[in-house]
């Protein structure tokens, strides 16, 4: 199978708002009056984001679903997608299920795969997103890491630290029962952009950002961008990690189970979870349990802005607690 047909027989699909898709020289895209594009990119090298045995269709939800996550946190309508692609050798199964989980993850979000690059070389996966936010009386209504005021509560979406838990496992520094394990791996190789709590965030959160590095790290962005500081309670924080309910830990051998430091450690600075961290006004309570509603999505208040630079975490009893989770950075 040469290029151009693998192009044809596995990315080529019919476009419904795109102007032009897959099969010129470039895509043509019509932004609706009064909206702008938002775009982002995101590169998965095998190696270094993902082991060469992961499944294929895990691998190719995955690929769309950290660009997704990316625009959920600019509350972002998804649009469409290119897709550039380098492949050690043309392997019809794989690109069968590479495919089959990239474009069903496209559909689910109305987001289509409109063009892209198709090369030889060590496999490596880039996509680049676009997304609608709408402008409103000359304002981006779209959500910035920028916008955070002292004062503000602090929110974690859904569940944190699962999919560090399932990267511990695979290393081998961690040992957990098999359904705890079966859990955290589906975090890990299939995390869920957070695309409707981000869209139900417009005009409610000052802030926000998706977590791919750490939660502490990427609260830590939007801390700089915006020239503030901010409490974090970390009584909240081993709650969020979804696997610590597992009812698989209940008997489980004493040296499987992991200590609340260990807990705290993951969800604090494990990252790949494509949560969102924002930040809302207190007035905006009631607007955040609604988008939170409406997206079927959980959300949990963490912390708090403060003017004073620097990220201060406090214990159950109200203490500072003297500690450093650095995220993941890939040139550290
Ligand atoms: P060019 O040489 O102009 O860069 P290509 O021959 O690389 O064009 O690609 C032909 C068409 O197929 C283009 O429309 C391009 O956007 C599309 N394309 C190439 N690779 C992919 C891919 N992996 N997924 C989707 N579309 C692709
Ligand atoms: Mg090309």
């Amino acid at each position: 199978m040469g290029e151009f047909d693998l192009i044809e027989r596995y990315f080529k699909r019919p476009v419904h708002s795109a102007v032009l898709g897959v099969g010129d020289d470039c895509a043509l895209l019509q932004p609706r009056p009064g909206t702008q594009l938002a775009i982002s990119s995101d590169m998965l090298v095998e190696g270094r984001h993902f082991l060469s045995t992961v499944d294929p269709f895990k691998l190719g939800h995955k690929a769309l679903a950290v660009n997704l996550s990316d625009l959920a946190a600019c509350g972002a309508k998804p649009l469409a997608f290119t897709l550039a692609l380098a492949l050690p050798r043309v392997d019809a199964t794989w690109l069968e299920g590479f495919s089959r989980g990239l474009l069903a993850l496209a559909d689910a979000h109305g987001c289509e795969l409109i063009g892209g690059d198709t090369t030889q070389g060590p496999l490596n996966i880039c996509i680049t997103v676009f997304g609608e936010v709408p402008v409103m009386a000359g304002r981006s209504q779209a959500l910035l890491r920028s916008g955070a005021k002292v004062g503000d509560d602090i929110y974690v979406s859904g569940s944190v630290g699962d999919a560090r838990l399932a990267l511990e496992v695979f290393r081998g520094t961690l040992q957990v029962p098999a359904a705890v394990f079966e859990q955290a791996r589906s975090r890990m190789d299939q995390p869920t952009p957070r695309v409707a709590l981000g869209l139900a965030l417009r005009g409610v959160a000052n802030a926000a950002i998706d977590i791919s590095d750490g939660l502490l790290g990427d609260l830590g962005h939007i801390l700089s961008q915006s020239g503030v500081g901010a409490r974090f309670e970390t009584s909240f924080a081993t709650d969020l990690i979804a696997c610590r309910s597992n009812p698989a830990w209940s008997g489980c051998q004493s040296d499987l189970c992991l200590s609340d430091e260990q807990w705290l450690e993951l969800v604090l600075a494990g990252g790949d979870d494509y949560e969102l961290v924002f930040t809302a006004s207190a007035s905006a309570r009631a607007a955040v349990l609604e988008a939170a509603r409406s997206s079927q999505t959980a959300v949990t208040r963490v912390g708090q802005i403060e003017a004073a630079p620097g990220l201060r975490l406090i214990d159950g009893a109200g203490q500072l607690i003297d500690h450093r989770y650095p995220s993941f950075d890939h040139f550290a």
